[in-house]
């Protein structure tokens, strides 16, 4: 199959913002006067369930026994999304070894870019900004995010958008993914699925993937991702 189109993950993929996340949160804690402060360790672990305000609810539920008052929670995301914008504008995340000479080349080559996350689209822009010194919607074609779906990774509702905003046969995609939950989401939606761990996802199963790598490097053009898919 002619690949036609690379679908991105975002957080832990474009670039490792998982740690400018957790700092997010625990400074917005901070200024809600919460004694709520998520190390490392406690975070890898919440990474399990996507998506901010749900991740705030399992910690409540899971950790604190407290019941979650989702307006209240939707009161701090809010406020969380703005202080991630704001260090990420200063910039606290660069994009992975690779990832920009991919997206180039696959622009030469007229190969079409889109995001598949569970990130909100505001998230999306601050970071595409940081980044690329442009709007997501500039350097991507297609972009499905986290607050226009129903259900978020593992579900493949997010790459499914993606696809059919498209307008291609899932075969025709590939997704990059750095993650076990963007694995499962993408492999589901029938996109084949290369995964490059990062700090947070080392040592998951990744048994469905098209391929692992160390580093995206390893696929810094189209020809070099085309190979190892096969192709
Ligand atoms: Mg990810």
């Amino acid at each position: 199959m002619v690949l036609k189109a690379i679908i991105f993950d975002v957080d832990g993929t474009l670039a490792e913002t998982e740690e400018t996340h957790r700092e997010a949160f625990n400074a917005t804690f901070k200024e809600f006067g919460l004694p709520w402060v998520w190390s490392q360790a406690l975070y890898a672990e919440l990474l399990k369930t996507t998506g901010g305000k749900e991740r705030m609810t399992t910690y409540l539920r899971d950790h604190l026994n407290q019941p979650a008052d989702q307006e209240k929670i939707a009161e701090i995301h809010m406020r969380k999304t703005a202080v991630y914008g704001e260090l990420i504008a200063n910039g606290a995340a660069a994009l992975r070894p690779g990832i920009a000479d991919l997206l180039r080349d696959a622009a030469r080559k007229g190969i079409r870019l889109a995001v598949a996350t569970t990130t909100n689209r505001p998230n999306v822009d601050r970071l595409t900004e940081a980044c690329f010194g442009k709007a997501a919607g500039d350097v991507f074609e297609v972009i499905a995010a986290g607050d226009e779906v129903n259900k978020k990774k593992p579900a493949s509702d997010v790459f499914d958008l993606a696809v059919s905003g498209l307008g291609l046969d899932p075969s025709e995609c590939v997704g990059l993914e750095d993650s076990r939950n963007g694995l499962q989401s993408c492999t589901d939606a029938g996109v084949r699925c290369v995964v490059s761990p990062g700090v947070y996802t080392l040592g998951s199963d990744f048994s469905e993937a098209a391929a692992v790598i160390d580093c995206f490097s390893e696929i810094d053009t189209v020809k070099k991702l085309t190979n190892l898919l096969g192709d």
